[in-house]
């Protein structure tokens, strides 16, 4: 039994930080959360951390204790009205709504704060986008289908698993969410809506999931609903990640934790100092795979990690103008040099031209990042060179 304390909040639009991983990892700075916790109770839930900064609860609680921002969407209209109508301060960029929480879990049947929020947008007309394991989302399709027509409109499946996989592993990685078959079909409905879908095929689980076979045969799935779009990664097991998926599988498959030890603590790295990951040759080895398979398929490719050179297309065919560069946009930048030195002013007049998000912040760290030589962390194609008092960077490709 889930317990839900409702809350009040100050501020619902929140701006990411720039540092190396947002600049690598994501197109989208600007979230809100109408929930934090989340009913879904995923095993390996990376949101959990969050319930640090909630009163008197623990992030053991973070599937169990859910707080309601229950004046989310009343907060968000003033902000767009204060920030973006009135003082300019705010450009379209998109919201990701629902970054610590599912927006559509069970308990927003009775809020329905992420249904109000979404009229809030509309109102605005401002870009918005969500992640869900949630069919109640159908709920919405008809908000969705109109911000889908002014182009601000996104929406991503979080969907892991064939139909085809043991129910056993099914209820221990999300105990609580609706099945494949649900979400396929939910899928296929907002498909042929028109709305732009993409499917967030992460994360995959080794020993559970990320065995060739589910892995092809849910991409058959996927293509056969229309989808066009793929982000696929393997399991992240930040420390505390690590901690809580340990507990339950305790319970679950005691024999399963020192391969989980093997892979990620013994074989793993420890990427950008936050979470293990698999070695880079298993990453790739399975990226690669999938990428084929999603070739074959008809579908776009992209994935975590620094495998850009594995992408078959990046965000820009789905949140089209208003969107960050991703660290796949800097990369491809420099690689259609072919082998020529970009300089970090190139770069940035590069991306002035494509972008129209860009805020201060982002380039002065990305010029930080450049000369501290770490933005290209982990990319064996990349090179940097001194030019006389100026550090440039080149594509050389590389046998990988
Ligand atoms: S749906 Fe997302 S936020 Fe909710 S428990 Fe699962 S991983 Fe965490």
């Amino acid at each position: 039994m889930a317990n839900f304390i409702e809350t009040q909040c100050k501020t619902f639009l929140n701006r990411l930080s720039e540092n190396m991983f947002t600049i690598r990892t994501y197109s989208v700075r600007l979230s809100g959360n109408p929930y934090s916790g989340c009913q879904f109770d995923c095993a390996y839930c990376y949101a959990a951390y969050a319930h640090k900064f909630n009163p008197n609860v623990t992030p053991e609680e973070f599937g169990h204790t859910i707080f309601v921002n229950v004046n989310a969407p009343d907060v968000l209209a003033s902000e767009l009205q204060r920030d973006y109508v009135n003082q300019r301060k705010l450009i379209r960029e998109y919201v990701a709504l629902g970054t610590i929480t599912d927006g559509y879990q069970p308990i927003e049947r009775r809020y329905e704060l992420t249904r109000r929020c979404l009229q809030t947008f509309l109102q605005y007309e401002f870009p918005v986008t969500t992640l869900t394991k949630s069919n109640l989302c159908l709920r919405d399709l008809d908000l969705w289908q109109l911000l889908s027509e002014k182009g601000l409109a996104v929406i991503g499946f979080t969907i892991t698993r064939p139909t085809t996989i043991h129910c056993d592993i099914k209820h221990f990685l999300e105990p609580n969410s609706p099945s494949t078959q649900i979400m396929l079909d939910t899928l296929r409905q907002f498909v042929n809506a028109g709305i732009k879908t993409f499917v967030f095929m992460d994360p995959v689980v080794p020993f559970m999931s990320a065995e060739r076979e589910n892995v092809a045969q849910l991409i058959r799935e996927v293509a056969a609903t229309g989808n066009k779009k793929i982000f696929f990664g393997v399991l992240k097991l930040s420390p505390l990640t690590w901690e809580l998926f340990k507990r339950r599988l305790m319970q679950y498959d005691t024999a399963l934790i020192s391969q989980f030890e093997e892979l990620y603590l013994r074989d793993g790295i420890k990427e950008f100092d936050r979470s293990w990951v698999p070695s880079y040759e298993y990453r790739r080895d399975l990226y690669k795979f999938v990428r084929d398979q999603c070739q074959a398929s008809g579908m776009g490719f992209s994935c975590e990690g620094g495998f850009y050179d594995l992408w078959l297309d990046d965000w820009a065919s789905i949140e089209g103008l208003y969107r960050h560069p991703s660290g796949y946009n800097l990369w491809e930048i420099i690689r259609s040099r072919d082998g020529e030195l970009v300089t970090l002013a190139q770069l940035n007049r590069e991306l002035e031209v494509r972008f129209n998000t860009l805020t201060k912040a982002y380039l002065l760290q990305l010029g930080a990042l450049w000369y501290e030589r770490r933005l290209f962390f982990e990319l064996p194609d990349i090179t940097p060179t001194q030019v006389g008092g100026d550090l440039a960077y080149s594509y050389v490709a590389h046998e990988r």
